[in-house]
């Protein structure tokens, strides 16, 4: 018995179809592998220093650290890539003692926003007229 052409045209593309999707389930395993990653060295991070972040601008709010944002409640909205709390807290640290080695006073953090620029996170100092990046 022939099998009807249109129906073999369904199966063909029904065929590719499974192909497709099977590609795309193997590169979301491969996604979330890394993911996964992600994840265990932020909870690494996270095992040293459990207490959150406080923000260095508002001083008052705690900062949500994600992998590529960093965010407080005051506003402050900073891209970023593979950032976790860990990271950010010894970025923040790091600057303050380097900071502290050369001048006694408290710098100030401030975020910048250009019209085109992504916005920034900016150490400032008017006593040693001193500024850094931070993000
Ligand atoms: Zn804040
Ligand atoms: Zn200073």
């Amino acid at each position: 018995m022939l099998e009807d052409p249109d129906e073999l045209a369904v199966l063909e593309e029904i065929q590719q179809e499974l192909v497709l999707q099977e590609q795309l389930v193997i590169e979301e395993y491969e996604r979330s592998l890394q993911f996964d990653e992600e994840c265990l060295n932020a909870m690494l991070d996270g095992l040293d220093a459990s207490d959150k972040l406080i923000c260095p601008v508002c001083r008052r709010n705690h900062l949500d650290v994600r992998n590529h944002l960093v965010s407080c409640q005051c506003g402050l909205h900073i891209g970023t890539q593979g950032m976790t709390e860990g990271k950010l807290r010894s970025l923040l640290e790091n600057t303050l003692t380097e900071h502290s080695h050369r001048c006694f006073h408290n710098p100030e953090f401030t975020v910048t926003t250009g019209m085109e620029e992504e916005a920034s996170l900016l150490m400032s100092c008017p006593v040693c007229d001193s500024w850094m990046i931070l993000l």
